[in-house]
């Protein structure tokens, strides 16, 4: 019988290569470019591990990576956090990603209702396309919160 893989810190740490300071998952990765591991049949996410196996907290909240390459699972650059706060990091990283009222999720949803092109309303509002994207899949709900995470 096989026996069961332990998936330890030091499972996690022997798949990684170091680049910079970062250490980036060798394994693969999700669309989105976060490290990837199949347990029973079932994928987890390598940096949201690692940071339940260095202690922190995770449970219902998103995992973030200071240094902004989601390839990475260097315990030191993980933390956990809100929603909110991940899209002020992104902000803070330069990109277009700012906090979306309620009032522009309904001008989104007006706008992609009426058939306009993802890209034209990101464009029009100033919003990021992945925002209007996850808007129109019903990942976000009218409060600009995630429903449905994908990590
Ligand atoms: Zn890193």
């Amino acid at each position: 019988m096989r026996k069961p893989v332990v998936r330890d810190m030091a499972f996690f740490m022997s798949r990684t290569k170091p680049e910079g300071e970062c250490l980036v998952w060798q394994g693969s990765l999700t669309v989105a470019g976060y490290s990837r591991f199949v347990d029973m049949g079932k994928a987890g996410s390598g940096h949201r591990a690692v940071a339940r196996l260095s202690g922190l907290d995770i449970e219902g909240r998103v995992v973030r990576h200071s240094c902004h390459n989601r390839a990475c699972i260097n315990p030191e650059h993980l933390s956990v956090g809100t929603d909110a706060d991940n899209v002020k990091d992104m902000d803070n990283a330069g990109r277009r990603y700012r906090v979306v009222t309620p009032k522009t999720i309904a001008a989104v949803k007006a706008l992609l209702k009426e058939g306009m092109r993802q890209r034209d309303i990101s464009e029009l509002l100033g919003i990021n396309q992945r925002y209007v994207s996850e808007i129109k899949c019903g990942v976000r709900g009218d409060d600009g919160k995630i429903l449905k995470p994908w990590w």
